[in-house]
């Protein structure tokens, strides 16, 4: 993919123009997030895009928590936004910006603006401001205390910050126009008085600066050159441009929008993660059926697979879904030529072998990854009792069944030709036990050709077999049925995970926690990074080997 010469997105074609006009001397971008939550799979985007830029022109990639609203911030975010932001490889040097360490520079911007008489203390309330407003239709109306003298509004601002109002009863709005078409620029509030202890800077201040003033302001602290975000903010953009603007800096930042990435019938919203944490729908934010990035890590996806999923999936400024099953296009890609190939049983039967010397064991050696000479070989020994998967057994086969039932022959991958001489049922009539006879002459490179089977099964040697915990995954959402119910509650699928009880060869036992392995047949599969431990071995099914995605 790389090697291919794409064409530029529309934020390049912005950015070479800028670099050929002289704008900017040196590109700077950012990623700001609010540590409200985790990060998930469209911040991936984000993140990607900006990092991406900065290293495609020489440029410098910051990573700034936007940590202005105490409300809803709590620390235990910063740490695991830290490590995502790692683990995708977006390199920010070590140096974790924070919003709040600008608030003194927030503070002064303020006054700047009131000296100007581009700012003033409003004592209306918040329905007053509300209804001042007006419509998409209506112009709004001026606020009564809109024409306080300079020298008045720099006192009731400074007597804000002093704490001699209560909280919510005077605010600091910027004076533009309460007549303009954009309703975000009909005197906009910049700060509001909060009584609310902020994780960095404690009890320090008691009015905090609006989002969409502060923004603007860190941009241009950081001397960020552009400033990308997703389209929602495209109707803010002119209050942007006013604040830079009338804060008079330098080289002022650009903000730029592009789409949002989807997921066809996936949850991806902060906020609706949340939700299924808290009803216990998931088993918190890294289950691994979520699209947090700290579930996908653990699910099994690799750095590599986002970015070449996020290179297909394209930038642009019209809001599309990309699929899942691209995602897992990319991740089968990326774990082909590096996953070893071994042999486990999801769901075991025994297959005893009757003409097989009791007490007697031998070796087989087989490639580690047919893709990959480099990964060399390892021995998979063979005795009289193996498991095999419980439906390559059939007691009445279907046509075109060609794997073991009674009479049938087929091929133990690299070992030897079994065939099928009775079974055992238990009590509920369930199969546990297949009997079969092995032809000596058939072993794997002998170079036998006395006659063909048709069907080739995988096993493991019961004696050293590895016995794990497996995990499957479906979607959380029922895709036949959509998204939604009616009554806008999301559509569960009751089988979202499967867990198993597995029998996987005894190589398997070396894995370590984030490592991962294919097992034929069965598709890719990654040692969980938190519940796995020696003594009982926990894998995740990353993906299945079958693709519904063709890339064009
Ligand atoms: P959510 O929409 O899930 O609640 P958010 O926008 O509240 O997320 P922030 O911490 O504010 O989360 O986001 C940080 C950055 O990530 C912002 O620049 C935001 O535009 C971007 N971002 C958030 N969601 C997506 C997405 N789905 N695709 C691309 N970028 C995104
Ligand atoms: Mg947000």
């Amino acid at each position: 993919m790389s090697e291919q010469t794409v064409s530029k997105n529309f934020i390049e074609n912005i950015i070479d123009k800028d670099l050929e006009e002289g704008k900017y001397e040196k590109i700077i971008t950012r990623f700001p997030p609010e540590p409200n939550g985790y990060l998930h799979i469209g911040h991936a985007k984000s993140i990607l895009l900006n990092y991406g830029i900065a290293c495609e022109y020489g440029g410098k990639f910051n990573l700034r928590f936007d940590d202005t609203n105490p409300t809803k911030e709590k620390e235990e975010f910063v740490d695991s936004i830290i490590e995502d932001v790692k683990w995708l490889g977006a390199d920010f040097r070590g140096e974790v910006l924070f919003a709040s360490n600008y608030f003194d520079q927030m503070y002064e911007a303020a006054i700047k603006l009131i000296k100007k008489g581009k700012a003033y203390v409003d004592d209306l309330s918040a329905d007053e401001i509300r209804q001042y407003r007006g419509t998409l239709t209506e112009p709004g109306k001026n606020s009564p205390y809109r024409d306080r003298t300079i020298e008045e509004n720099l006192q009731l601002f400074e007597d804000m910050k002093d704490g001699k109002f209560e909280d919510g009863s005077k605010v600091l709005r910027a004076k533009i126009d309460m007549a303009s078409p954009n309703i975000n620029m009909r005197d906009p509030v910049i700060y509001r008085i909060a009584r609310m202890t902020h994780h960095n800077t404690g009890d320090k201040w008691l009015i905090y600066p609006m989002y969409d003033f502060a923004h603007p302001i860190e941009d241009a602290i950081e001397g960020v050159t552009h400033s990308l975000c997703t389209l929602e903010f495209e109707d803010h953009r002119p209050l942007y441009n006013w604040v830079v603007e009338e804060l008079e800096y330098p080289n002022p930042p650009k903000q730029i929008e592009f789409s949002k990435l989807y997921l066809t019938n996936v949850v991806t919203g902060k906020r609706y993660i949340k939700k299924l944490v808290e009803d216990g729908v998931v088993d918190g934010w890294d289950d691994p059926r979520l699209v947090s990035l700290a579930a996908l890590r653990r699910r099994g996806f690799t750095p590599e697979s986002i970015k070449t999923f996020m290179e297909l999936s394209g930038i642009s400024k019209s809001q599309g879904s990309s699929d899942y099953a691209m995602l897992e296009y990319c991740i089968r890609e990326d774990l082909k030529p590096k996953a070893p190939r071994y042999m486990g049983v999801l769901r075991p039967i025994k297959l005893v072998i009757d003409n097989y010397p009791e007490g007697q064991t031998e070796e087989f050696e087989i490639e580690n990854n047919q893709d990959s000479e480099e990964m060399g070989s390892r021995k998979v020994t063979f005795s009289r009792e193996l498991y095999i998967e419980e439906d390559d057994f059939m007691e009445e086969p279907p046509r075109k069944y060609f794997r073991l039932f009674p009479g049938n022959e087929v091929r133990l991958k690299g070992a030897y030709f079994v065939k099928c001489t009775s079974f055992e049922k238990d009590e509920n009539g369930k199969v546990t036990v297949v009997h079969c006879t092995y032809d000596p002459e058939t072993r794997s490179g002998s170079g036998f050709e006395g006659r063909k089977v048709k069907g080739t099964i995988h096993w493991v040697n019961a004696a050293d077999a590895v016995k794990a915990e497996v995990r499957l995954y479906e979607n959380l959402i029922d895709e036949e049925k959509g998204k939604l119910n009616e009554d806008g509650t999301l559509n569960f699928n009751p089988n979202s995970l499967e867990v198993l009880e597995s029998r996987l060869e005894a190589a398997s036992g070396n894995l370590k926690p984030g490592e991962h392995v294919q097992f034929i047949r069965n598709g890719y599969f990654v040692v969980d990074i938190k519940d796995s431990t020696e003594n009982h071995m926990v894998f995740n099914r990353v993906v299945g080997l079958k693709s519904s995605y063709k890339p064009s």
